[in-house]
């Protein structure tokens, strides 16, 4: 037997509670993994309280993400010991997820974690940490460097936004943070930030192009903060959009992108191919300072998952939550 959370589907509405299951319960994939580790994301907690409909199956086991070493294959590109990350294809949606002692994965779903990160520092990654650095990738891909000028990050104080902001100093880049919790300035500094601004500076209606202030944008937040971001991006500058925090609507023009030559990048990371994947956990590898990431993290147990949601969608978490499956 071992330990889940589990979705269902009642008259009265979804339920999620912690359950004993057993290994014959999980869905038939080609790989069981014995999980160390999983984590809450902004979609967990829309999954968990049920406020939009993340969980398209009942029942069924939520957590997009999750970190742990294989028990059993079926798939010859997959050995027993192997230390993986699984982050999307629709885990805690329509696919069982992590939030469990035990998932029984597609091999295709994988991606074997580099040497340098345990499963642990995997999941205080979480699918936020690798979501932020798809974005990154995206800047450097536009060619974005430190000399172009001031990076803005929005959201800051969340997980893609903590993330953003280590990864960016990491490559001497000078981040801006725009933060709705402005009493977190000496964490955000921590992470590397040079200076916050309060993001309701961000989020009123502008003139569709301002003045030009960001050399690039991670944005995590979308809505108004995203058009105005789009407006004060500079000439030829890029934006990383990931996230819908404040709104998933964007009440912008076509203006900063005909006259100013701005590129507005969309990042998906469920349905990520492989290369983008390798590519962006090989980054938080390398890049990601690990004191700056113990700094971001908050552990808690399988049980108290159960009640974190609506701090989640309220945005009071700073930082990233860790599940610790096993506890
Ligand atoms: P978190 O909940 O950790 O952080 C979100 C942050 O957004 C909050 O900490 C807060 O930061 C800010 N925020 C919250 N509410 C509002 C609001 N009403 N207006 C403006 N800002 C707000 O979430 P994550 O970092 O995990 O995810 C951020 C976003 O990215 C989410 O929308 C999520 O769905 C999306 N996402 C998308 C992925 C993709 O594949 N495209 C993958 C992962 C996440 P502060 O207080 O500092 O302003």
């Amino acid at each position: 037997m071992f330990n889940a959370l589990i979705a269902r589907q009642t008259d009265a509405g979804q339920t999620v509670s912690l359950e004993p299951l057993e290994l014959k319960d999980l869905p038939d994939n080609e790989v069981l993994v014995r999980v160390d580790y999983s984590t809450i994301n902004y979609k967990d907690g829309l999954a968990l309280t049920g406020t939009r409909p993340i969980i398209r199956n009942y029942p069924l086991v939520p957590g997009i993400d999750l970190a742990g070493v294989i028990e059993s294959s079926q798939d010859e590109r997959w050995q027993v010991g192997d230390r993986v990350v699984v982050n999307g294809w629709g885990m805690g949606e329509g696919h069982w997820g992590g939030l469990a002692q035990y998932a029984q994965v597609k091999g295709d779903w994988l991606v074997k974690l580099p040497d340098a990160l345990s499963t642990r520092e995997a999941m205080c990654i979480g699918t936020a940490g690798y979501t932020a650095a798809l974005c990154v990738e995206a800047l450097m891909k536009h060619g974005t460097t430190p000399a172009d000028g001031d990076i803005l990050v929005t959201g800051a104080s969340g997980g893609v936004g903590s993330i953003a902001i280590a990864l960016l100093a990491a490559q001497g880049f000078n981040v801006v943070a725009s933060t709705g919790k402005t009493n977190e300035g000496a964490y955000l500094e921590a992470l590397g930030a040079s200076g916050h601004i309060d993001r309701d500076t961000m989020n009123t209606a502008g003139n569709p192009l301002q003045k030009e202030r960001w050399a690039g944008v991670v944005d995590a937040v979308g809505g108004q903060t995203l058009a105005n971001a789009c407006a004060q991006t500079r000439y030829g500058g890029a934006i990383a959009a990931c996230g819908l925090a404040e709104s998933p609507s964007l009440p912008t023009t076509v203006m900063p992108f005909i006259l100013r030559g701005v590129t507005l990048y969309g990042i998906d990371s469920v349905m990520a191919p492989l290369s983008a994947r390798v590519g962006a956990w090989r980054r938080l590898a390398d890049d990601l300072d690990k004191t700056r990431l113990a700094s971001m993290v908050k552990e808690i147990s399988l049980a108290d998952a159960l009640d974190v949601g609506p701090d989640v969608l309220a945005g009071k978490i700073r930082g990233r939550l860790l599940v610790n499956v096993n506890q």
